[in-house]
């Protein structure tokens, strides 16, 4: 086992994680960054971005992962390959394992592992997703491409009502998918999708394939549950909004997380509750969840070290 002194360590390498990193190193924290097993996080898996500012022509999501490392390079971050095994919090250094070869002694950590959208598992779901022809998990991504025509809605908690109400505003018609005979969501989320004229919900109803043409989405085939009845709903985009998982495993005992699993940052700070631990993107945002603001929370991550390493100084030398 390689030991080594870091002085920023930052973990992930989605807009959170990049951002961090060119304001730690501009900063002269010479920050080093693991990108974990999904280097350039969800936006990988994304075709065209035309949300985030700056771009007024769009760019595609691998294509701006790839200017915010070259960033981060350019003012010096050192990006590794590798993740993150396990950590210890306890001590006046963070101690953190990259896959049991390496032990990482740190004076700050700033955690950006994000989120990952959960997925049916359907192999007609994944290959469309694969191909970017019309599976999405992210209606405020890619609902714009779907405007006036018809899309599918799976899920039934809060993030479902908010995206097929999103969507409704953009498309002709969406159709949403309950598989059981009641919403998890809020009631007022609920009522929200309930009142809107051009959301069907379809209840006890699951998703058996989505149809396509090889290239693009055409519609889906349900199952009623309860009658066992199949129907196709014609459909060009497929939404999936059944949750997401943040990327946060590693964190358990060791920092606060909330019951699903998010960390909790003091609200409005980047902030863990661990003195030099901090925490932004994805991870700890179960509300927002888009490539701005998590490089807004990156970069507040990174100023939020910088100052706690100088008060660490100023009091040593005191
Ligand atoms: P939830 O876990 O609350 O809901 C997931 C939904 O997806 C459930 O309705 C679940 O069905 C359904 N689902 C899960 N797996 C499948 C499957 N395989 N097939 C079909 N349906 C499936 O996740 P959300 O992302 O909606 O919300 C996460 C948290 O974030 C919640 O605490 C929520 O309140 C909060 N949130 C708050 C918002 C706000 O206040 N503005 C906005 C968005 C989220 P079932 O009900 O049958 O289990």
């Amino acid at each position: 086992m390689t030991n080594e002194r870091i002085t920023c360590l930052i973990i992930g390498s989605g807009p959170a994680g990049y951002t961090a990193a060119i304001y730690a190193a501009r900063a002269n924290m010479n920050p080093v960054l693991y990108q974990g097993t999904q280097p350039g996080g969800q936006l990988t898996t994304t075709n065209d971005v035309e949300n985030f500012p700056g771009f007024p022509g769009g760019i595609t999501g691998p294509e701006l992962m790839v200017q915010l490392q070259q960033q981060a390079e350019r003012f010096g971050t050192d990006i590794r390959n590798g993740w993150v095994t396990r950590v210890d919090f306890t001590g006046p250094l963070h101690k953190v394992w990259i896959e049991e070869e390496t032990e990482l002694h740190c004076d700050t950590v700033i955690i950006a592992t994000g989120a990952s959208a959960k997925y049916l598992g359907l192999p007609s779901e994944q290959k469309y997703l694969e191909s970017g022809g019309g599976v999405s998990a992210c209606a405020v991504c890619d609902g714009f491409f779907y405007r006036n025509q018809e899309v599918v809605i799976v899920g039934a908690g809060d993030s479902a009502c908010e995206e097929a109400h999103y969507l409704s505003k953009l498309c002709k018609k969406v159709t949403m998918l309950v598989r059981r005979n009641e919403f998890r969501a809020s009631i007022i989320m609920e009522a929200r999708v309930r009142n809107t004229k051009n959301i069907e919900i379809l209840f006890n109803t699951e998703t058996e394939e989505v149809l396509g043409d090889g290239q693009l989405v055409t519609g889906v085939r349900v199952k009623n549950n309860d009658t066992g009845e199949t129907r196709e709903i014609p459909a060009t985009g497929f939404f999936v909004a059944i949750g997401h998982k943040p990327n946060t495993d590693i964190f358990k005992g060791h920092i606060r997380l909330n019951e699903t699993g998010y960390i909790i940052n003091t609200p409005g700070t980047a902030q863990t509750g661990v003195e030099g631990v901090f925490v932004c993107g994805d991870a700890a945002d179960h509300v927002y969840r888009q490539a701005i603001t998590a490089a807004g929370t990156g970069c507040m991550a990174a100023l939020e070290a910088e100052r706690y390493l100088s008060s660490v100084e100023v009091h040593a030398m005191g």
